[in-house]
């Protein structure tokens, strides 16, 4: 592939070696030329007539066409759903209910380099990250939440846990198959049918995934697979069959979905957006802690909710952070997301882009100082160069508004206060990071911050007996671990 040159940057790079090309065969996915919606357990063309075009964001290229569900064929399957619900899903024995659970995992586990490969081409995320974050943490939560499906009065002692019924799921582009997991692993495990819905820009192994259900014996209707923009998402909030709706995705579209259902009786738990806050002391261990600046930014092109988006340093050790910062920076290869040396891959869509080409050129044009380092970037395709800002102030629009990109923000503080009052100065409180070697004071931290997760000398950590979810405008309700029942449960 032609390669421009973009960017010269002050601080040398470190490797003068090239890399070989190591990319991983495409050919394992067999991708159609058209996928349509899957409702009770049949592939079906939309009743709307209306089709759209995923295209791969590393090369521009349409992939496949997807069906764009309109307000019947999102009836179409909240009644398959109702209707498996109704006939036995929610009657079956618990024990039969894991094992379907299991069987899904295992599938996931057997057809994982295909899946992986599937997620890079549509998505542009690093194949490394797909085969080795996204690919064993989906299968580990249908396993963890097999292990549950039986156990649930042992979860709530004393207390009857009933499923609600149907569950709208709607999902964004960052972690497509993941968050499906998040979504349907608990709601399945405690006896619910779903409806979900993928993002625009990422169907693909949703659709792949409804061929997983076939392969496992699902009964008809406990999944169904509505593709659509946000039109379709929104018909499926106000259908007025739906017993649960669980979303993911901006505090924008959170806000509308929450008026849309004030006033229902449908239960609601909104994982949204953030800023969080990677705090580092000046008794950290610095190279660690770059590592995990570097991992909290740059994973996934910085398209993660709880990014560690805000680097608070203490000032004594801002110098030499920063230059260890930089010369990292300097080792990142973005390009192809289908080669595995890849660290960086594509932008996920042209829209998300210009976002993040937007907010950057705010940053500079308010003062702070931008950092790239030297970088190639193919010609064709959605990239941004890792950037870093430093002189950024608390009311810069870099520091305040989720980039959602592989921007880092840097500031400074001198003490455990001040980093406190800085780390809580924003309406998002998904998670945040503290680097230092006491313990004492991590546990002071993690009392102050208002935050649903806090990594200790470590980020970006996922793990699916441990739940995750946010305060203030970062959404409320909690997937993961045993708090991930409860959103699919009631109990009176
Ligand atoms: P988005 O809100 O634009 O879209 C998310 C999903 O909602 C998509 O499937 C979209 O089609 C659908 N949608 C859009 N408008 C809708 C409407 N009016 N009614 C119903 N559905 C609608 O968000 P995005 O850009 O896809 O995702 C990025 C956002 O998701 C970021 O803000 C990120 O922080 C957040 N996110 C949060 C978590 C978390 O767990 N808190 C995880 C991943 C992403």
């Amino acid at each position: 592939m032609a390669q421009v040159e973009k960017r010269t940057a002050s601080v040398p790079a470190l490797l003068e070696w090239e890399y070989a090309p190591a990319p991983e065969a495409r050919d394992i996915v067999q991708i159609r030329e058209r996928y349509g919606l899957f409702v009770g357990g049949e592939e079906v063309e939309p009743r709307s007539g209306e089709w759209f075009e995923s295209i791969s964001p590393s090369t521009e290229e349409i992939l496949f066409e997807a069906a764009l569900a309109g307000a019947e064929d999102v009836d179409l399957a909240v009644s398959a759903a109702r209707g498996a619900f109704d006939n036995g899903w929610a009657k079956l024995a618990p024990a039969e209910r894991a094992k379907y659970l299991y069987r899904i995992a295992r599938i996931i586990q057997e057809r994982s380099r295909e899946l992986a490969v599937a997620e890079s081409l549509d998505g542009g995320k690093p194949i490394r990250e797909s085969r080795d974050v996204d690919l064993p943490l989906a299968a580990a939560h249908f396993f963890y939440y097999a292990g549950w499906a039986d156990k649930l009065e042992y979860a709530y002692p004393n207390r009857t846990p009933r499923p609600l019924g149907v569950a709208a799921q709607i999902i964004p582009w960052n972690f497509p198959l993941l968050m499906l997991s998040w979504k349907i692993a608990p709601a399945l495990a405690c006896g619910n049918t779903v409806v979900l819905k993928p993002a625009e820009t990422t169907p693909l192994t949703a659709l792949l995934f409804a061929d997983i259900c076939r392969q496992a014996e699902l009964p008809p209707g406990v999944v169904n697979i509505v593709t659509g923009d946000g039109t379709t998402g929104g018909h499926l909030v106000r259908h007025g069959g739906i017993d649960k709706l669980a979303f993911t995705g901006s505090t924008e579209v959170g806000k509308l979905i929450m008026r849309e259902l004030a006033g229902r009786d449908v239960r609601l738990t909104l994982e949204l957006g953030g800023k969080a806050a990677n705090i580092v002391f000046d008794d950290a261990a610095l190279d660690q802690a770059v590592e995990g600046i570097v991992n909290g930014i740059y994973f996934n092109q910085g398209h993660v909710c709880c990014a560690g988006s805000r680097l608070l340093v203490q000032e004594s050790i801002y110098e030499p952070l920063l230059e260890k910062l930089k010369r990292r920076l300097s080792t990142l290869r973005v390009g192809d997301p289908l080669d595995k040396n890849t660290d960086v891959g594509a932008i996920n869509s042209k829209a998300q882009l210009d976002r993040i080409t937007e907010l950057v050129a705010s940053g500079e044009a308010e003062g702070a100082e931008m950092y790239q380092p030297d970088c190639r970037l193919p010609e064709r395709g959605y990239w941004f160069v890792p950037t870093l800002f430093t002189n950024v102030a608390q009311s810069h629009r870099i520091a305040q508004e989720e980039i959602f990109g592989p921007v880092l923000s840097v500031l400074t503080f001198r003490t455990p206060e001040e980093a406190v009052e800085k780390a809580n100065n924003t309406p998002y409180g998904l998670s945040a990071g503290v680097w230092t070697e006491k313990g004492s004071r991590i546990l002071w931290m993690v009392e102050r911050l208002r935050a649903g997760v806090v990594w200790a000398n470590t980020f970006n950590r996922f793990d699916p007996t441990s739940p995750f979810g946010g305060y203030k405008e970062s959404g409320f309700g909690r997937e993961g671990g045993r708090h991930g029942l409860a959103p699919y449960l009631r109990f009176e």
